[in-house]
């Protein structure tokens, strides 16, 4: 086209829209849903915008937010629009061109090896998606702040924007115009479309419209009908007149099909969240997972706690366990903004960006909060400083632990043995059997981060730990299970850290405490070492590393006559090695077969400690 700029896409995007367009991926149905949504988002940015200012909206028409869709059989053309904020040209440029969120190289490794489109959603580049269906795609877009563009590609490493000077006028907002590709033609039918947008879209908060044709029988005149196509383009008043003229002379008539077109709303708009927890079906709650995570992967989420959080500051919030840990999740824990939580207020998506509303250790869950005590009309700032958000994470947190207690519960796996006959008779619980263990491997790391950051809940997340012990016999238990087990006059927890539970196993260390029947956590993930730093007690609990001095196991009356009888040894050993950094040498109990044995002072840095330290400088 005459006066179109032409560029060239960044070399990732390039890369992904080549795997895209040449993917033998099946399951091209995700493009319709990654377009609906980013009009969806585009509709969420302008009614945020409106505000604080009404007249971004524009009038008539254009203030109407809703998408629609719209499909032109002859030409193998199927277009979506919005009316939502819309592009301008650097926009089309910088939105349309690049990648904007890191880790993209990753997802199209991934992609590459797995074929597996179902996460694009969440790497931000959904938009090329629509490749998957079209060979030449046009964007025509209108900014309030701009004229209307059109930007167009047929993926072939360039693209091109040209203002709009032949096609209608939007008003506002955005238009995908996909020209599908021949196999693609299952999306030139309205029931598929139909169909997806049920499947995959129900939970959008803005009415998804159809042009949908439907076949009526007119009765016509037949003389008159004759005449209508002798003039060619009759106009609706001359229809009129028609059936004026039909009702006066009364002819004789004729039955005709035409094919009508209009609206059609394919969404219920009742947002899930407003609902009551009793009428939602689980299925609406895993879609509603599915849609809010971008995740269409199919599985279920873990868990997910709806509620109604009534006093001071009412809110009504929908929180999910997802079934696995993002990609990402443990990656540059403490400096990226991962804030998986929408904020709406009454029913306007405000942000979901806004890290005040759950703590870094539950970012792996996802939801969404509805407010209706924080003010509408301020902008963001204003918002993240509200008094209000402080007593909403404080329910959150709150529930979340109690969700994710409960989930643990329900876990045939997880009752302790006395229990756990009547819990296997019910027979209903297969499904659940192993659930905690699940979640421990997914998002156990995250518990610990917790007793680390959230002094306030350390009991609670204390409660939720999982771990093998000298007796676990393989499997995970609990802090709770421990203490029901200690020994008669054992005071301590008893734990032992390292870098793996074999190595652990053949500590002198633990030779003593197994013999006489202790049992000891093995800690081996390098996080434990921090956590213990924390964890100081446990329901009037002390913990107490074996490999640490101040292990205490019973009384030993040969103790004090051996301390005796070694006393030279001991003060020679000690004096001969000061220059070696060792603060005493000692007689003591803690050990069976082996003769002697390095053990760190109460306070200092235990072996285990120092090989994390020394492989996080290297
Ligand atoms: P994501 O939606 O995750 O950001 P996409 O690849 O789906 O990634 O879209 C890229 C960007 O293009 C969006 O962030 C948005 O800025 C812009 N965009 C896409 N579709 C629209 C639209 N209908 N209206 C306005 N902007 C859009
Ligand atoms: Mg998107």
């Amino acid at each position: 086209r005459s006066g179109a700029e032409k560029f060239e896409f960044q070399a990732e995007v390039s890369r992904l829209m080549d795997i895209i367009i040449n993917s033998l991926y099946s399951n091209k149905d995700i493009f319709l849903r990654e377009l609906i949504s980013n009009a969806s988002d585009a509709l969420d940015k302008i009614r945020f915008l409106a505000l604080t200012d009404k007249d971004v909206l524009g009038e008539g028409d254009t203030a109407k937010l809703e998408i629609q869709i719209k499909l032109d059989k002859a030409k193998k053309i199927l277009s979506i629009r919005d009316r939502g904020i819309g592009m301008s040209k650097e926009d089309l440029i910088k939105n349309l061109g690049t990648i904007a969120k890191s880790g993209t190289s990753a997802f199209v490794e991934k992609m590459q090896s797995s074929g597996d489109l179902n996460l694009i959603g969440q790497f931000g580049v959904g938009f090329y998606s629509a490749y998957l269906v079209a060979d030449y795609i046009e964007v025509i877009s209108k900014h309030n702040d701009d004229i209307q563009h059109v930007w167009e590609s047929k993926a072939d490493g360039k693209f091109a924007v040209s203002e709009d000077t032949w096609n209608e006028p939007l008003g506002r907002g955005t238009e995908i115009r996909l020209h599908l590709r021949d196999e693609a033609g299952e999306y030139l039918e309205e029931s598929k479309l139909k169909d997806l947008v049920k499947r995959y879209s129900e939970f959008i908060n803005f009415p998804i419209h159809l042009w949908a044709s439907k076949e009526v029988e007119n009765e016509v005149s037949v003389e008159e009908d004759e005449s209508a196509e002798e003039e060619t383009e009759t106009t609706s008043t001359e229809e009129e007149e028609v059936e004026e003229e039909d009702n006066e002379k009364k002819q004789k008539t004729k039955k005709v099909k035409e094919t009508v077109h209009e609206w059609e709303l394919l969404n219920d708009v009742k947002a899930i969240w407003l609902r009551s927890p009793k009428e939602v079906t689980e299925e609406e709650y895993t879609k509603f997972y599915h849609s809010l995570a971008k995740d269409f992967s199919e599985e279920k989420p873990m868990a997910w706690s709806h509620f109604n959080a009534e006093g001071d500051v009412e809110f009504k919030a929908v929180l999910y366990i997802p079934p696995k840990a993002s990609y990402d999740q443990y990656e540059r824990y403490y400096n990226s903004n991962k804030a998986n939580l929408k904020l709406y207020v009454r029913r306007v998506f405000i942000s979901d960006e806004f890290d005040e509303l759950l703590p870094k250790y539950l970012s792996f869950l996802k939801g969404l909060v509805d407010s209706d005590t924080l003010p509408l009309n301020v902008s963001r700032e204003m918002l993240q400083q509200h008094s209000s958000l402080k007593t909403i994470k404080k329910k959150l947190i709150r529930k979340a632990l109690d969700m994710i207690r409960k989930f643990a519960e329900e876990d045939p796996d997880e009752v302790h043995d006395d229990d756990k006959k009547d819990v296997e008779k019910s027979g209903e619980n297969d499904e659940k059997k192993g659930q905690y263990t699940k979640f421990w491997k997914e998002f156990g790391k995250s518990i610990k981060l917790g007793i680390i950051e959230d002094a306030s809940n350390r009991n609670r997340l204390a409660k939720l730990l999982r771990f093998e012990t000298t007796k676990s016999d393989g499997k995970l238990t609990s802090l709770d299970q421990y203490i029901k087990r200690m020994k008669k006059g054992q005071k301590d927890v008893f734990y032992i850290t390292g870098s793996s539970k074999e190595q652990l196993k053949k500590s002198p260390f633990l030779e003593r405490l197994i013999k006489k029947g202790y049992e000891v956590i093995f800690f081996t993930d390098p996080v434990d070492e921090y956590l213990m730093q924390y964890l100081m007690d446990y329901e009037d609990k002390k913990f107490q590393n074996v490999s640490k001095e101040g292990l205490k196991v019973g009384k030993d009356s040969k103790v004090k006559e051996l301390k005796e009888a070694f006393k030279e040894l001991t003060k020679w050993w000690k004096e001969s090695l000061a220059s070696e950094n060792v603060d005493d040498v000692k007689i003591s109990n803690r050990l069976a077969d082996t003769p002697c044995v390095v053990v760190t002072s109460k306070f200092g840095w235990s072996a285990n400690m120092e090989r994390i330290m020394q492989s996080q400088t290297l």
